[in-house]
């Protein structure tokens, strides 16, 4: 079997399991752990991005960060703008355009941080 068939296999499973798909494959032996960690296979995924502008594209295919927390210290996925999924095939959980609580997990760490929120109106 040649990397490249491999590799389409193996993309197969993140597309069904998600983001988790990930750390399992890459602890299944070296061989997957190191397709898996190519940036070109990490970048795959998700979204059909062919279906999109390139514009389209610049602007939102971004990667999420891993993030610690300013209040909790808790690691948690930092989204920039753009949309948010959990790696699964067709599954998006939403779209982003601005960052409420930036640095933060969730509105609870970002309000007993002492900051006030008030949604953003438009
Ligand atoms: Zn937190």
């Amino acid at each position: 079997m040649t990397p490249e068939i491999l590799r389409n296999i193996l993309m197969d499973v993140v597309k069904e399991d998600g983001d988790v798909a990930f750390f399992r494959l890459s602890l299944t032996c070296r061989l997957f752990h190191d397709l898996v960690s190519e940036a070109s296979f990490r970048k795959k995924g998700v979204v059909n991005w062919s279906a999109y502008s390139s514009n389209h594209k610049e602007m939102y295919r971004v990667p999420y960060k891993l993030t610690n927390c300013l209040w909790c210290g808790d690691l948690f996925k930092d989204f920039p703008p753009g949309y948010i999924g959990d790696g699964k095939k067709a599954i998006l959980h939403g779209f982003s355009v601005i960052k409420e609580f930036e640095g933060y997990c969730s509105a609870d760490c970002f309000i007993c941080d002492g900051n006030h929120y008030s949604p953003k109106e438009n």
